[in-house]
C-alpha cells in the first residue's frame, strides 16, 4: 500500500468515489488515484515523494507552469490585504481589460468563479436576450455541469459513457437539441424545424472535452451565419481554450483569419491561472441584458474575488507571444514523439489538433476524429495500459482518452526528455492491450 493509496481509501468513505470531480477517481483507467501534495514548474509530487511531468496542468490552467514566480508573488501580495471584501476592486478591471486587449468583440465582461456558471449564464442571458426557450449543442462537446448541456456532453460524461445525468428533467432534456458536430446539414435541418424558437447555438471554439477535434474550415463561421439569419445567437466556449490554443484562444486561430465573432464567449481556466475564476463577455448590446443594467439576473458571493484576480491579472500579462510559440513548438515535437513510438509498435492511431492542443485516438487513422461518434468507435482500451506505463515512468497524463494533452511554458528539456523516454513503453503497452 503507498501513501496515496491510504489517502484513497479514507477519502473514498468520506466522498463520493473519493473525489470532488468525477475523472479524477481513475474510474476509466483502474488503480488508485494519487494524492498530490506540491508542485513545481512542470512537476506535481505525490503524497509518496515521487514526482511527475505534469500533462495534465490542473486540466489546463497552468500555462506558466507551477508555482510561476510572478503569479505566486501577485498572490502572496494580494494574500495580504484580505482575502475578500464583498466589493468592487480595481483589479476585476484589470483582469477585464486584458481580456479585451486579445479577444474581438468583448464590449463587457461579467466574473463568474467557475466555467459552469459562465455557460450556465450565457444561456440564460441569450434566452433572456432573444425571448426564446431552444438551445443548440454539439454532442460530446461539455460546457460545465449545468443541468440543459448535460445531454452528451464531453469529458467525465464521455469518460464514464453516459448519455447525460440522472436528476436532469425531461422538460430540460427537451429544451436542448444536440447535433453531431462538424455536421452543417444538422444545423440547417434544427433550424429549419426549430428556427424561431432557438436562442443561441453553443459550441467549444474547437472541441477537446471528446479528445480534440479541430473545425471544419469555416465551420464556426457557418454557425454564427446560421443563427443571425434565424434570429439566434453564438456562444462561443473558449473556457478550455481562451488564453491556452493561443493568446485570444481558438478564436485567435480561427475567428481572427476567417472573419467571425460570436455574440457571446465564455472563459475559464487559464483566466484565472490556477484559481476560481470565470467570465462570460460579447456585445454591448447582449451583456447589458445582464442585472444591474438589464433584466436577466446572475450574481455570486465571491464572483472577481480578489485573489483570483491577482493570479489571473499575472497570469495573462506574463502569457506573452514567446510562451505561445515555445507551447506551440513543445506540441508539435510532443506530437511526433508520441506518433514515433506508436508507429515503431505498429499502433493505429491519429492525433487531432487545436493549435497547441492535441490528443491522440487508437485505432482511427483511417477515418480520423471529426465528430463524437467517431471518438467513441476507437479502441479505448488501449489507453488505459498506456496511461498506467506512461505514470509508472513519472508522466502524468489525464485519466481518460477524451482529454487534451496539455503543456506549460515551464516544461524544459530535462522534462520532456522524461516524457520521451518513456513513450517506447507505454506504446508496447498500447500495442500489447486487449478489448476488455
Ligand atoms: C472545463 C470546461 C467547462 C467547465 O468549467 P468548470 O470550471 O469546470 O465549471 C466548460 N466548458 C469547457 C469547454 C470546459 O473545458
Amino acid at each position: 500500500m503507498t501513501v496515496s493509496d491510504d489517502l484513497f481509501e479514507r477519502a473514498r468513505t468520506l466522498m463520493p468515489g473519493g473525489v470532488n470531480s468525477p475523472v479524477r477517481a481513475f474510474g476509466s483507467v483502474g488503480g488508485s488515484p494519487r494524492f498530490m501534495v506540491g508542485s513545481d514548474g512542470p512537476y506535481l509530487t505525490d503524497a509518496d515523494g515521487k514526482d511527475y511531468v505534469d500533462l495534465v496542468c490542473s486540466w489546463g490552467p497552468m500555462l506558466l507552469g507551477h508555482k510561476h514566480p510572478a503569479v505566486q508573488e501577485a498572490v502572496h501580495s494580494a494574500v495580504d490585504r484580505g482575502l475578500s471584501f464583498g466589493t468592487s476592486t480595481p483589479d476585476e478591471s484589470a483582469l477585464a481589460e486584458l481580456v479585451m486587449q486579445r479577444f474581438g468583440g468583448v464590449d463587457r465582461l461579467r466574473m463568474v468563479s467557475t466555467g459552469t456558471e459562465a455557460t450556465m449564464t450565457a444561456v440564460r442571458l441569450a434566452r433572456g436576450y432573444t425571448g426564446r426557450d431552444l438551445i443548440v449543442k454539439f454532442a460530446g462537446c461539455y460546457h460545465g455541469h449545468l443541468d440543459s448541456l448535460l445531454a452528451s456532453a464531453g469529458s467525465g460524461v464521455a469518460t464514464m459513457a453516459l448519455p447525460g445525468s440522472a436528476g436532469v428533467t425531461e422538460a430540460t432534456a427537451a429544451e436542448t437539441l444536440v447535433v453531431p458536430y462538424n455536421d452543417r446539414a444538422a444545423i440547417e435541418a434544427v433550424f429549419a424545424e426549430h428556427g424561431d424558437s432557438i436562442a443561441a447555438v453553443i459550441t467549444e471554439s474547437a472541441p477537446a472535452n471528446m479528445g480534440v477535434v479541430t473545425p471544419g474550415e469555416g465551420f464556426n463561421k457557418f454557425l454564427l451565419d446560421t443563427a443571425h439569419a434565424h434570429g439566434a445567437l453564438l456562444i462561443v466556449d473558449e473556457v478550455l481554450t481562451g488564453f491556452r490554443a493561443s493568446d485570444a484562444g481558438y478564436w485567435g486561430l480561427s475567428g481572427r483569419v476567417e472573419g467571425w465573432t460570436p455574440d457571446l464567449f465564455t472563459f475559464g481556466k487559464v483566466i484565472g491561472g490556477g484559481l476560481p475564476t470565470a467570465g462570460l463577455g460579447g456585445r454591448a448590446e447582449v451583456m447589458d441584458h445582464l442585472a444591474p443594467t438589464g433584466p436577466v439576473y446572475q450574481a455570486g458571493t465571491l464572483s472577481g474575488n480578489p485573489i483570483a484576480m491577482a493570479a489571473g491579472v499575472a497570469t495573462l500579462t506574463h502569457a506573452t507571444p514567446e510562451v505561445y510559440a515555445q507551447i506551440d513548438a513543445l506540441s508539435l515535437e510532443l506530437q511526433q514523439a508520441v506518433s514515433g513510438a506508436l508507429n515503431a509498435e505498429g499502433v493505429d492511431h491519429s492525433i487531432q489538433t487545436a493549435g497547441n492542443l492535441f490528443s491522440v485516438s487508437f485505432g482511427t487513422s483511417e477515418r480520423g476524429v471529426h465528430d463524437y461518434a467517431d471518438a467513441q468507435a476507437q479502441e479505448a482500451f488501449r489507453y488505459a495500459p498506456f496511461f498506467h506505463s506512461m505514470l509508472d515512468s513519472g508522466v502524468y497524463l489525464a485519466p481518460s482518452v477524451f482529454e487534451a494533452w496539455f503543456l506549460s511554458a515551464a516544461h524544459d528539456d530535462v522534462a520532456m526528455q522524461r516524457v520521451y523516454d518513456a513513450l517506447p513503453a507505454a506504446a508496447r503497452a498500447a500495442a500489447a492491450a486487449t478489448p476488455a
